[in-house]
């Protein structure tokens, strides 16, 4: 008989619990978005300080722009973890889009889990067979032989068809693919990545308010064995074309020597913010074609982050690429963590400044920082 009652009794409280629950759900009743649950906001420099606040609020606008990710099937597990760490940490807020490309069909596994976790829209494009292919030009028997020769040296994906194609179609037609012609900017974003701090204000449109066309959080050397002759076809470019090279460029960053050679420093593509209508632009088009015409995308091993930087750094000005020092970045084997104490309370960071790659050695943000005369963030040389 006790038993029951006391059965009785939890069954009541439980009951009002669930109805007050329920209640509150169907009234749209929220928290109050009070002082004691805010944690106070910082900005990116002067646009964070006046525009911190999520779209919706004082009238803010979304751009149009979405995230991009070129992806295998296979990548979907390591693909759910980038989406849901984006979610996270910024488009829960915003709901961008979210384009994945894909030189096969996506399977209907890929495309039910990542739409469950996108906020925004998505969309599942294959990528067309001229973009993913050899061009006629290219000698397909020395493309092999090169590909034996860079895996004999053991060069980082030195014996990979794949990988060549994927560098080159990063390089020259994701902007082009059909999904992607009604966007203005677009986030790359590859599988297993990690961000680390809230993002709070929408970086696409301090992008689009601010006339940058390019971004990045970590740089650093390329190896030479990929690029042997990439320079010289640069260089042939921009003889060819001086109308496409930008006053006020970023040359310095990218060459010691005023242009005679290429340094290695590139901005690391695997996160990009960028204009789309910049890389369909004639300059950016006739700069890719004129190294597709060279070959070295498929003789060696160019990578799209130093096609992409090169183009960035000599076709823009340098006050058209940002560094986002507050967008806290993981792409195995390199960590972008902010230094300043400040800026990751400020931001909920999760990532150990230890960990941060921006001034060792390897690391060309520290080139970056003088080429541009900006001082380094608090913290910098704090060892712990
Ligand atoms: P890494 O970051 O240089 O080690 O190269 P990844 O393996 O991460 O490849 C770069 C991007 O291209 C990632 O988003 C991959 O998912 C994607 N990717 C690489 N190879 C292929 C491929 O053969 N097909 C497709 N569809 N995507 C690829
Ligand atoms: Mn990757």
């Amino acid at each position: 008989m006790a038993v029951n009652v006391r059965y009785t009794r939890y069954l009541v409280l439980a009951l009002v619990g669930m109805t007050f629950f329920y209640l509150v759900s169907r009234t749209n009743l929220r928290l109050p978005n009070s002082a004691s649950f805010a944690r106070p906001v910082q900005s990116y420099n002067e646009f964070k300080a006046n525009k911190n606040e999520y779209p919706g609020a004082n009238g803010t606008e979304r751009v149009n722009a979405t995230f991009v990710t070129l992806a295998r099937n296979s990548d979907l597990w390591d693909m759910v973890k980038s989406i849901r760490t984006v979610e996270d940490r910024f488009n829960r807020e915003y709901n961008y889009d979210w384009v994945f490309l894909n030189d096969k069909e996506f399977d209907d596994d890929f495309k039910k889990l990542t739409t469950a976790l996108v906020s925004g829209t998505t969309h599942y494009g294959l990528i067309p067979k001229e973009h993913w292919s050899y061009p006629e030009w290219i000698d397909e028997d020395k493309a092999a032989d090169a590909r034996a020769e860079m895996e004999r040296k053991k060069i980082i994906y030195g014996g990979s068809e794949s990988y060549r194609h994927m560098c080159r179609y990063e390089s020259g037609f994701f902007f082009r693919h059909p999904l992607m012609m009604n966007y203005e900017y677009y986030w790359r974003v590859e599988p297993s990545i990690e961000l680390f701090c809230d993002i709070r204000a929408d970086p696409f449109r301090f992008m689009k308010e601010n006339d940058k066309k390019y971004s990045f959080v970590i740089s650093l050397y390329e190896y030479e064995a990929t690029i042997p002759t990439l320079w010289s076809s640069v260089k042939k470019f921009m003889t060819n074309h001086p109308e496409h090279i930008a006053e006020d460029n970023a040359m310095e960053f990218i060459s010691d020597n005023g242009g005679e050679t290429y340094n290695k420093c590139h901005f690391w593509s695997n996160f990009e913010i960028g204009s789309l209508e910049w890389l369909r632009s004639k300059q950016y088009i006739d700069y890719f074609e004129s190294l597709d015409q060279d070959g070295g995308f498929f003789y060696e091993r160019w990578g799209d982050a130093p096609v992409h930087s090169i183009a960035a750094a000599t076709m823009l000005r340098k006050d058209q690429i940002q560094f986002f020092h507050d967008i806290a970045y993981y792409h195995v084997p390199f960590t972008h963590c902010p230094n300043d104490e400040q800026t990751r309370l400020d931001l909920a960071c999760s990532c150990k400044p230890k960990d941060n790659f921006d001034w060792r050695d390897y690391s060309c943000t520290n080139k970056w920082f003088k080429v541009n005369h900006l001082s380094k963030p608090d913290g910098w040389d704090k060892k712990d």
